[in-house]
């Protein structure tokens, strides 16, 4: 892990430098520091000014927040969203105004047991409003430890968080722990960005793993999981006077407007054709079903379970988003890749 020394000191001096005017700037009210906290959890920092003046010209301090009708509150946060944080604000003043007297608790484990307020919150508060050493990390700050020290593993992880958790716990120790949560804090939002981080004016410029790896783009590591979803397709060849019967798809799903042949898609891989009978196609006094090829197929968030039936039936009806077209003119038209190949191996081959 890349090791920098006296970072703490020179994010400190950056920060006297660089921090910008905001109306919670320098507050020491740790009711004010709450209230600018949890409106800056889901809003940007421009909106969320307005609406932190107007909140707390309403509701100047604990008591009259929790005393207030609700209906006051959220017409007050209106145009925020997210108005379970309204709610909870409420209910951990009066928490508040129950239990510590209408003073704010100044340990992590008091604050951390209000409503709404988990680990992030809790260490924002006590860090800043109490200067305790507790590392409040949020995505800017994981994003800025990351580049810097080279976080090479998937930030998603509660191993890669404890990680960074640690390098925190360290450093916050060495300098005014309000300081260093807010100078840190600011320097993720405004220099070291997500899209356009200011490397070419930044003072860690000579330690920055990701700079000096070239790897700032791709600090930090988020693998996506996302779930894939298994689909069952089964594809019916019906031929009639060396003519073959096939269909278009039309509807919101992969392929659209590709075509296929006749399909029939279930949950299970297995298909029971005594029931489907293949009415849905008005293909009838089916003879003889017999399975082809059978293919898996993975798209990026399915994967396709493909098989082909050749049917021995009397003609069908053709129906509006079907036809009837020769093995010649198959090779006109777009099959997925899939149907493209079982066209090339049994049928034109
Ligand atoms: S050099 Fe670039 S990536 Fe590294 S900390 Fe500075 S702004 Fe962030």
């Amino acid at each position: 892990m890349n090791n920098i020394s006296n970072f703490p000191e020179q994010l400190l001096t950056w920060y006297s430098e660089h921090k910008r005017t905001l109306p919670w700037r320098g507050e020491t009210d740790p009711y004010k520091i709450w209230i600018s906290e949890v409106i800056l959890q889901q809003t940007r920092v421009q909106q969320g000014w307005d609406y932190y003046l107007k909140f707390i010209a309403e509701f100047p301090d604990i008591v009259s927040l929790a005393s207030a009708p609700n209906q006051d509150v959220m017409r007050v946060w209106q145009g925020l969203g997210y108005y379970s944080r309204a709610r909870n604000l409420q209910t951990a003043a009066q928490q508040i105004v129950n239990q510590y007297q209408g003073k704010f608790p100044e340990k992590f484990e008091d604050i951390i047991s209000l409503k709404g307020i988990g680990p992030y919150t809790a260490a924002a508060i006590a860090s800043i409003a109490f200067e305790k050493p507790y590392f409040a990390a949020d995505g800017n700050v994981y994003r800025v430890i990351s580049r810097l020290y080279g976080i090479l593993e998937d930030i998603n992880l509660p191993k890669t968080k404890n990680q960074i958790q640690e390098i925190g716990n360290q450093m916050i120790h060495q300098v005014s722990p309000s300081e260093f949560t807010q100078a840190l804090m600011e320097f993720g939002a405004i220099h070291c960005t997500p899209k356009s981080p200011i490397c070419l004016e930044c003072p860690f410029d000579k330690n920055c793993y990701a700079l000096n790896h070239n790897m700032v783009d791709l600090l930090p590591v988020k693998v996506n999981k996302v779930k894939v979803k298994n689909r069952y397709f089964h594809y019916f060849i019906f031929a009639q006077n060396d003519q073959l019967l096939i269909e278009q798809r039309t509807q919101q799903d992969i392929w659209k407007n590709l075509y296929q042949f006749p399909m029939i898609e279930t949950y299970e891989p297995d298909i029971d054709l005594t029931l489907h009978d293949l009415d849905l196609y008005q293909i009838k006094s089916i003879n003889q079903i017999t399975e082809l090829k059978r293919y898996k197929h993975k798209l990026t968030h399915q994967q396709l379970d493909i098989r082909f039936y050749k049917v021995d039936a009397i003609k069908p009806v053709i129906q509006s988003h079907q036809m009837m077209v020769s093995k010649e003119e198959l090779s006109f038209l777009g099959f997925p890749i899939v149907i493209a190949n079982f066209i090339k191996e049994f049928i034109n081959p």
